[in-house]
């Protein structure tokens, strides 16, 4: 185990208590997930500045991480995953829903499904135009470029020899995609073979952060390479509990580790990449937050920040189920002759289902005249796992029946979540809210993307082999009915952001355009919480990108 009960609650001062270990460096980060494995490989790079990287899960050495469908174990497991559970959302039935974000290097990068999409240019435009200079997308794109070792090769909108491995899975993903993709063809949906090029636009297969057979994530790709730097130096099982502060100046934070509580100092910054969660929880409990909400829970006051934990944004999605007239992924993976075989093929070869994601084709659409850029980000998937019971999605175990689904959520939520502490305890995890559909945009959405995966299914070539839906069924017809399933069936996928928002505005933001912490001095976020708003697809892409540019900040200041 990484750590041993509670740290004391931070007292009047913010300086070390008196059983630290007390270390200095240059720059202290703190996560080691997407982004901080980035900013840790990119700050140590001149091989002068001393740099402290502090993850509280472990190594990623798991095999579950490393073949590319151990998602579907991760997604559960306690050993890599923080397990967060959202306060019961009143949109979705007072539902609470599994929040897992990654405790281990490469953090949610290494249990994620590894759908490498960047969003729409109109996105980061969209950033800019929000009083962040330098946002733009012609701003970020040599940033996405520089990440990027892709499959396509060098050109002006992608990078080769880059860290991260982009591949694509033309020769590989399931025939049903083909006819997906027909489908998308003949309703007039332009195909893409490249969701991240000139458009976004358009239906096409998923490129994946996948190389030969195996995983990659920032930890994979930046941190390995960089972790015989001498001046980096990397500590697991080392959960941070606060930042420390003299005046406004952060100094340098206190984590635990193998149940001692350690002190890091930090000559130039401390750079908070922790997560969308975590980020603005190590905040509040270091003092800079709502002072109505710190001041309950007893926790001094270093900075009054009150939008730090507001705003979060995620994607709600919600699958709808088809019966299949010919095999689908469920017929490989489900008896137990598959599994062996696709097991063995797998280890023999690093080939087949298990060296995939189940996410292989979708589309960007609008659904409707007169929007200027895509609204709904569909998904096709060629499997089901409906008779699972519980949250574990049991992607090695799908439905013993033909099935595939389709399943779609709005680009860009306009309603608002948020993140707060419920406790000085900082291993007392925070309260999530959601706060889903509290907007008509998003309602309207609902209805569009529920006709839309109607459209689709019942347009040939794919309603050839559509025996019939089985879920939500032929009975669910009604706006009424559609909207009140989505209620109860839509779920996350997980791409929380935008709890410590950047902005130019401290009252609207947390931090600036250079990802300082507004009113406070030597201290940055710099991960998916910083996104001024969620970007239109996948958010891992996007948070390396921001890793990308932070780095460049700090090293430029
Ligand atoms: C199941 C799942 C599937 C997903 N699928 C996709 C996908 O297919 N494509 C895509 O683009 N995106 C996907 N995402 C989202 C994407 O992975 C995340 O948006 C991205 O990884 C966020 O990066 P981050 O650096 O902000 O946070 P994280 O990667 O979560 O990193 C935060 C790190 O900080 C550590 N940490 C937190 N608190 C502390 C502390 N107090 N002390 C020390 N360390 C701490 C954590 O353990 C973690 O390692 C998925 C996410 C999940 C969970």
């Amino acid at each position: 185990m990484d750590t041993v009960g509670p740290a004391a609650p931070p007292g009047r001062q913010s300086g070390p208590s008196k059983d630290s270990n007390v270390t200095e460096f240059d720059y202290v980060i703190v996560g080691g997930g997407s982004a901080g494995c980035v900013l840790a490989a990119r700050l140590s790079a001149d091989g002068r500045q001393r740099v402290l990287l502090l993850e509280a899960g472990g190594s990623d050495a798991s095999p579950w991480i490393r073949m590319p469908i151990g998602y579907g174990r991760t997604f559960t497991d306690p050993a890599v995953n923080w397990m967060y559970e959202t306060e019961p959302d009143p949109a979705l039935g007072n539902r609470s829903a599994l929040c897992p974000r990654g405790k281990v290097l490469g953090g949610s990068g290494s249990i994620n499904a590894m759908v490498w999409v960047r969003g729409q240019p109109g996105d980061f435009d969209d950033w800019a135009a929000a009083g962040n200079p330098g946002w733009g997308y012609r701003d970020v794109l040599p940033y996405f470029r520089k990440v990027e070792d892709h499959v396509l090769g060098a050109s002006e909108y992608h990078g080769a020899g880059g860290p991260m491995h982009i591949r694509g899975i033309e020769q590989e993903a399931h025939p049903l995609c083909e006819r997906f993709l027909a489908t998308t063809d003949g309703l007039g949906i332009p195909r893409t073979d490249d969701f991240n090029g000139a458009r976004s636009e358009g239906a096409g297969l998923w490129h994946l952060t996948i190389q030969g057979g195996i995983r990659v994530s920032t930890a994979t790709a930046y941190l390995a390479p960089a972790r015989r730097r001498a001046n980096l130096t990397v500590l697991t099982h080392a959960q941070v509990t606060r930042i420390l502060f003299a005046g406004r100046e952060a100094t340098g934070v206190e984590y635990l580790r193998g149940g001692t509580r350690h002190v890091a100092t930090a000559r130039r910054e401390v750079v908070l990449a922790a997560g969308a969660i975590n980020s603005p929880q190590l905040l509040q409990l270091s003092g800079v937050g709502d002072p109505a909400v710190l001041g309950g829970l007893g926790i001094p006051l270093v900075h009054a920040a009150p939008r730090v934990g507001a705003g979060l944004q995620d994607h709600l999605a919600v699958s709808y189920y088809y019966r299949s007239r010919v095999p689908t992924l469920n017929d490989e993976l489900y008896p137990l002759l598959g599994k062996l075989r696709a097991g063995v093929r797998y280890v023999l070869t690093r080939k087949g289902p298990l060296s995939l994601s189940v996410n292989q084709a979708g589309a960007f659409v609008r659904s409707r005249p007169g929007l200027e850029r895509p609204n709904l980000h569909i998904y096709f998937n060629p499997l089901s796992y409906t008779a699972a019971k519980g949250p574990r999605r049991k992607l090695t175990s799908p439905d013993p029946w033909s099935a595939f689904l389709l399943s779609f959520n709005t680009c860009r939520p306009t309603s608002r979540g948020s993140v707060a502490i419920r406790s000085a305890d900082p291993f007392t995890a925070p309260a999530i809210r959601t706060n889903f559909l509290s907007t008509a945009e998003d309602l309207a959405d609902v209805q569009d993307g529920a006709r839309f995966l109607r459209r689709l299914a019942a347009a040939r070539p794919l309603a050839d082999v559509v025996e019939r839906e089985y879920q939500p069924g032929a009975d669910v017809l009604s706006d009424d009915a559609v909207l009140e399933d989505f209620r109860n069936r839509a779920g996350s996928v997980y791409h929380v952001s935008c709890t410590c928002s950047m902005g130019p505005d401290p009252s609207a933001a947390v931090v600036d355009a250079r990802l300082r912490v507004h009113g406070l001095g030597r201290l940055r976020v710099a991960d998916a919480s910083v996104f001024p708003a969620v970007t239109s697809g996948n958010t891992n892409a996007p948070t390396i990108m921001v890793a990308e540019k932070a780095a460049d900040l700090i090293l430029s200041d």
